[in-house]
């Protein structure tokens, strides 16, 4: 069977497009739902972005913390939230959901859109396709570039027993606003990992036994785009091929996957709570057996940017979290068969991910 998927409905590109955001929601507005909910990363509470918000009447400006990556109880407090700001308001739901900032902000308002018209809690629906009920309408305003999150069908949540996404084609934002001036702040370290992590996401889509024509026209159109910024100078219009290679890396992992380094990037966050591209980034840097190009290449990347990975994150670790940090990686059957074919198991065996993370 071949996947029928969904995409971003509209999307709007250009420095300084966010100032056309009103315009763009105003349609969404009926007279029984004119509030918006913005649910916007809290680095900017008193920033100039704060005051850009096109906050209209009884819009609620939800400002989100997303020092850890979201958690499905924290999705269900904010949704309680937004609950009862619409009841105090006489309203059943919000027009729309708009999240500003990077891949946790934009999930979080993903996440948040969903359970406003499902029951339960998130935690409910970590997998595929579990979602019943379409979500409210749903927007995304990226501040960072790398994750894809704008694109995707999921919305990755750590829950009480696993880190997995709400993978549905209701997860999929209604509409993206890409304006690249929005990245332009973003701390440099902090840039450079949410980076790899698209060029991870293309190296392991174009690489994996997954790929086809249709991946491979978007992987390798952000790869290059990874290889002029992160490789060459900086030039005026670096932020505009990093949005760009964001969103073709994400494009080319729909329909592909990711492989080796994200499995194992997921043990570590479940386990350590070590960021999606930071964590990617540590795996990476060991796996010359399986990605030797690449390797070397964000070897060169790290040089040239001036990076120093963080080392030794595993020394005192118990055997019980590594055996945790195994089982959650080894759980990602997908991404192994994508990396590695039918018959992973017989290639990467619970030793040999041991040892690797021990390495880390
Ligand atoms: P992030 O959203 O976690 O943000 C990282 C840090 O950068 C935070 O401290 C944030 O406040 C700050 N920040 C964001 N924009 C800024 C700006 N312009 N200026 C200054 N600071 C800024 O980072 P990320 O790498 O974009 O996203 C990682 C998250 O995305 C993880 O939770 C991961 O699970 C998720 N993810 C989702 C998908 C998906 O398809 N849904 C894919 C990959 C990763
Ligand atoms: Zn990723």
């Amino acid at each position: 069977m071949f996947r029928n998927f969904k995409t971003v409905n509209r999307f709007v590109f250009g420095r300084g497009c966010f100032n056309q955001l009103d315009d763009i929601l105003a349609p969404q507005r009926t007279a029984d739902c004119p509030d918006m909910v913005f649910v916007v990363d809290d680095v900017f509470k008193g920033q100039s972005l704060q005051e850009r918000v096109p906050l209209r009447a009884d819009d609620l400006l939800l400002w989100v913390n997303v020092d850890n990556e979201p958690k499905t109880a924290y999705v269900d407090r904010l949704t309680t939230e937004v609950r009862k700001a619409m009841t105090e308001r006489r309203r059943a739901l919000p027009a729309g959901v708009i999240g500003i900032g990077g891949g946790s902000a934009m999930d979080l308002a993903k996440a948040i859109s969903l359970m406003l018209t499902n029951p339960g809690s998130s935690a409910d629906y970590q997998g595929w396709d579990l979602i019943r009920h379409p979500a409210v309408y749903h927007a995304a305003v990226p501040t960072l570039s790398g994750t894809g999150a704008e694109v995707s069908r999921t919305t990755v949540l750590t829950g009480p027993e696993k880190k997995l996404g709400i993978n549905s084609d209701y997860t999929v934002f209604d509409q993206v606003v890409l304006d690249p001036e929005l990245i332009a702040g973003a701390p440099r370290e902090q840039r450079f990992y949410t980076g790899m992590d698209c060029y991870i996401h293309c190296v392991e889509s174009l690489t994996g036994t997954y790929l086809n024509a249709f991946s491979q026209a978007y992987g390798e159109k952000s790869l290059a785009l990874c290889q002029e910024v992160f490789l060459q100078d900086t030039t005026p219009d670096s932020d505009d091929k990093l949005m760009m290679a964001s969103y073709f890396g994400g494009m080319s992992i729909a329909y592909s996957q990711v492989g080796v380094a994200h499995a194992m990037s997921y043990g570590l966050s479940f386990v350590l709570g070590v960021h999606h591209g930071i964590g990617n980034s540590i795996v990476f840097d060991y796996l010359d057996d399986f990605y030797p190009e690449g390797v070397a290449e964000f070897r060169q990347m790290l040089d040239k940017q001036g990076i120093a990975l963080p080392r030794g994150l595993t020394a005192n670790i118990t055997d019980d979290r590594l055996e945790t940090m195994v089982n959650v990686a080894l759980m990602l059957n997908p991404l192994w068969e994508n990396a590695l074919g039918k018959d992973w198991q017989q290639i990467m065996t619970r030793d040999r991910i041991r040892d690797l993370y021990r390495r880390m």
